[in-house]
């Protein structure tokens, strides 16, 4: 076995990982950290959490640790908990897939050794073990020389890897992008040949496989790739029509997001191109949360808001820069690069030459202050309301008093146009 010094990571949660596998350990059991933290740990990475393999069966495990939750025991696996904050990790018994019928869940699992447990995960780098207190990787699979040729390659036969469950297609896709990895060839030909069919999986799943991807700094390379090795197409076939030179720009906008955007405007640079009815069926078909549609296609339909050659009325101009999704667009127009330079600058300007106080005042009159002032509420109240607001958004009132002034006028123009 290879002796590896990992890069210390002070933390707590690795303590307690640490402190799991000891106990288990000490009871008897084999046990070892698995899986994607012991990939990141190689890439010098802090893993977001940590995943426990054992030969302890459940039962033993909930008898081993005080304090554990029991969702997963289904599959094996039992939360252990740490005292206070949300210090947990999950420990998995060593297992063996059974078949996989419905090409998306095993039916069954059964369990077993260890390098059973290894060869039933996706790809080699995912398919690693490390025991934090011999500090050696137990490689099962040749993940060890798979990560250091940088390479993503299924474990065992591609073609049936990616026929047990079809999710594998999108996750090397992710895996690629964010490690930076070849595909393996005969691992790329497999999901080339089988992209078509990602489409079995849930949509649900798929969804959170997009947001993993367009939530990383990765993203660009992630879209690109899922798009070449068919994988878009599949999911979103209204992207087959995107041509090379839209997707370049698409691929461009991407790489310019920050690192942290979130998912919804990463999406819409995405699907951009397709025309606001066409993202909004794509939301529902991909079953995004509604909060999600709801931004989605408003930035959409936001797209050309501020064109500086063709401004809109300043109070429209405050409503819009006032808008809670304001800092998504903005965020969009920004990755746009030269596009959309002008509106950036112009925007920025805005708001540099903006006096002090709220963009989005508190409206100086409402409909009480009118009956109050004798008007007769129902002789379209909001229209008034609006064009109040209106006058107070372009600065042409400030107070009260000439808000009162400036509603006599403007009822007295109405009348007399009839
Ligand atoms: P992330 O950093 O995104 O959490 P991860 O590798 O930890 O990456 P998880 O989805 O948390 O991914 O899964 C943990 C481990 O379980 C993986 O590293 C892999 O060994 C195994 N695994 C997860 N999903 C699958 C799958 N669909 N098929 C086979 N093995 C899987
Ligand atoms: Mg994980």
């Amino acid at each position: 076995m290879l002796k590896f010094d990992l890069p210390t990571n002070p933390d707590v949660v690795r303590e307690f990982a640490t402190s799991v596998v000891r106990t288990l350990r000490n009871s008897g059991h084999v046990a070892f950290w698995a899986g994607g933290c012991v990939r990141d740990l190689l890439l010098g990475r802090v893993p977001s959490d940590y995943d426990i393999a054992t030969d302890a069966t459940p039962e033993r495990v909930i008898k081993l640790f005080r304090r554990t939750s029991h969702v997963g025991i289904s599959f094996g696996v039992v939360r252990v908990l740490g005292d206070g904050r949300s210090l947990e990790v999950e420990v998995a018994t060593f297992r063996s897939d059974g078949e996989y019928l419905d090409g998306r869940r095993p039916e069954s699992v059964t369990f077993g050794s260890a390098e059973a447990d290894a060869t039933r995960r996706d790809f080699t780098i995912n398919g690693m073990f490390y025991d934090p207190i011999t500090c050696e990787v137990i490689d099962y699979v040749g993940g060890l020389e798979d990560l250091e040729s940088r390479r993503l390659r299924a474990i065992g036969n591609a073609v049936e890897r990616f026929e047990e469950d079809k999710l594998r297609l999108l996750r090397a896709a992710r895996f690629a992008a964010r490690f930076d990895l070849a595909i393996d060839g005969a691992t790329r030909h497999a999901i080339e040949l089988m992209s078509p069919r990602v489409t079995v999986v849930a949509a649900e799943r798929i969804a959170q496989e997009l947001r993993r991807m367009l939530t990383h700094p990765s993203r660009a390379q992630a879209m690109s790739l899922a798009r070449d090795l068919g994988l878009l197409g599949a999911i979103v076939p209204a992207m087959l029509s995107v041509s090379d030179e839209q997707w370049t720009r698409t691929s461009k906008a991407l790489a310019r997001l920050p690192a942290d955007a979130g998912f919804s405007v990463g999406f819409t640079i995405l699907v951009a191109d397709l025309g606001v009815e066409e993202v909004t069926k794509t939301c529902n078909e991909l079953r995004l949360s509604n909060e999600e549609r709801l931004l989605i296609c408003w930035l959409v339909e936001h797209a050309d808001a501020v064109d500086s050659a063709n401004l809109p009325r300043s109070s429209k101009l405050k409503r819009l820069f006032a808008h809670s999704n304001f800092p998504e667009l903005l965020k969009w127009w920004r990755a746009e690069g030269q596009a959309k330079v002008q509106t950036v600058e112009f925007v920025e300007r805005y708001h540099h030459d903006l006096p002090d106080g709220p963009i989005d005042p508190p409206p100086i009159l409402n409909g009480r202050d009118l009956i109050a002032q004798g008007y007769q509420p129902g002789r379209s109240f909001s229209g008034i309301l609006e064009a109040v607001r209106n006058a107070q958004l372009e600065g042409a009132i400030a107070s009260r008093d000439s808000a009162l002034i400036w509603v006599r006028d403007y009822l007295k123009a109405v009348d007399e146009r009839g």
